[in-house]
């Protein structure tokens, strides 16, 4: 077996520098099983970060369903096959009418570039309202549409064309305090009058429901249906970003903006990660009247989108997910963390607030509750213990590197939520010592 040294040689002569791993001391990892990743020492790690294996690593029904595939046909879409309908078929059954259009991709980016050009096709505007702190994709046109990378590290600023409305953030957005989720959404409103203003009139609102890369943000209540009206007043289609949280995480609902939104139905909804299982898989579904502006006479082709081996792969994580019941599962495990966080935050302090639904939540550390204060440097050494002495696998997320971002498999079991909290009971009680 090679040494983590040689691989991270190998890797440094043919990856490029812009891209970045885990941990300092990289994980070799050979296996993956269910909720546990293997490195190849046979160290197996309880993951909490991997929500693209939405039905667990390695799932042995989507595995052989691929498989079973590949061996018979895999074709595009120009020509007539089953598989593609029956797929799409219980996909947009998922998802409330008029939702009935479904374009199938192979990652969250493509959706998201195409959901992007099916807008500005509608609604005739190029101009982009997004929230603060976002990340929709990898592509030139969404990185534009992104401050998470155009106001990062190596960003160029917010492009004319674009207008961010603030993070709806009940903790620590910009207003803070007791602002509701009505506060927020006239900061949409704003900003689609400041792109009129600008001369760069916006005709697409994008948006998480529960905000990722900005930090596991759940909104305050009302807030997306405000935001969807003021973005509708404007004229402009409403994107859902379900990219990170879709696909029943949530527990209560299969859709974030379900959970959030209550009665909100978006124009164009983009699908990813959990999708396909890590298989490269797509989606993007909208309504026939915003398909049909879509149809200009261009013809929409892609080559690998709704290949039949992606198609029966989507419908095997599909048939896991009711099969066992993963839905119902995230709802009961994500209260017993919320119940256990709640625990914690009465013996830390620096817990400064729990957040999230089902199996997709955040925790801040802060170093002051008053002040909210990250305390990022205990954040990322909890991080490093929790891998070395406790073979627990999670990341950081939000603007001060401070929020414990909780995105497991689905399968993620109570013994599996009882151990991560007891070993960040142990970690935080020592540091406190
Ligand atoms: N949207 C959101 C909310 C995401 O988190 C991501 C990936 N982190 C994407 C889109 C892009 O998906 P992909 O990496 O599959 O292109």
């Amino acid at each position: 077996m090679p040494t983590v040294d040689e691989l991270l040689a190998r890797r440094a002569r043919h990856l490029p520098r812009a891209t970045s791993l885990h941990y300092d001391r990289p994980l070799h990892i050979v296996r993956g099983e269910g909720t546990y990743l293997i490195d190849a020492d046979g160290t197996r790690y309880l993951d909490c970060i991997n929500n693209v294996s939405h039905v667990g690593h390695a799932n042995p029904r989507v595995a052989e369903a691929a498989c079973r595939q590949m061996r018979v046909l895999n074709t595009n879409a120009r020509f007539l096959y089953e598989q593609l309908f029956d797929y799409v078929e219980r996909l947009t059954d998922l998802l409330p009418d008029p939702l009935s259009i479904c374009f199938l991709v192979n990652s969250g980016s493509e959706a998201n570039e195409l959901a992007l050009r099916i807008a500005r096709a509608h609604s005739k505007r190029r101009g982009v309202v997004v929230l603060d702190g976002a990340y929709h994709g990898n592509t030139t046109s969404l990185i534009d549409i992104s401050p998470y990378k155009f106001n990062g590290k190596g960003g160029e600023g917010r492009p004319p064309h674009v207008q961010i409305a603030a993070t709806p953030d009940p903790y620590d957005g910009r207003f803070r305090g007791d602002a509701s989720g009505a506060d927020y959404a006239q900061d949409v409103a704003d900003a689609f009058e400041r792109a009129e203003q600008d001369g760069h009139p916006a005709g697409t609102f994008i948006a998480e429901s529960l905000l990722g890369c900005a930090g596991q943000i759940d909104p305050p209540p009302g807030y997306l249906q405000a935001a969807y009206a003021a973005a509708r007043a404007a004229g402009a289609v409403c994107i859902a970003d379900e990219v990170q949280i879709g696909f029943g995480r949530m527990g209560t609902d299969f859709w974030g903006f379900q959970t959030v939104g209550q009665d909100v139905v978006p124009d164009i909804v983009t699908l990813g990660k959990p999708i396909g299982n890590g298989h490269p898989l797509g989606a993007v579904v909208t309504t026939p009247e915003i398909a049909e502006s879509f149809a200009t006479g261009m013809e929409y082709f892609n080559t690998y989108g709704g290949n039949p081996v992606s198609c029966v792969v989507g419908s095997a994580v599909l048939d896991v997910i009711e099969q066992d019941g993963l839905q119902e599962h995230a709802r009961l495990v994500g209260e017993r963390l919320a119940r256990g966080f709640a625990e914690l935050a009465q013996r830390h302090s620096v817990i400064g607030d729990m957040r999230g639904h089902g199996l997709f939540r955040g925790v801040a550390l802060v170093t002051d509750r008053e002040t909210h204060t990250p305390a990022t440097s205990l954040a990322r050494s909890l991080v490093q213990r929790l891998r070395e002495d406790e073979q627990i696998l999670l990341s950081l997320e939000g603007p001060g590197d401070n929020v414990l971002k909780l995105k497991p498999p689905m399968p993620f079991a109570d013994s599996d939520a009882d151990r991560l909290l007891e070993a960040i009971d142990r970690l935080l009680t020592a540091h406190t010592a």
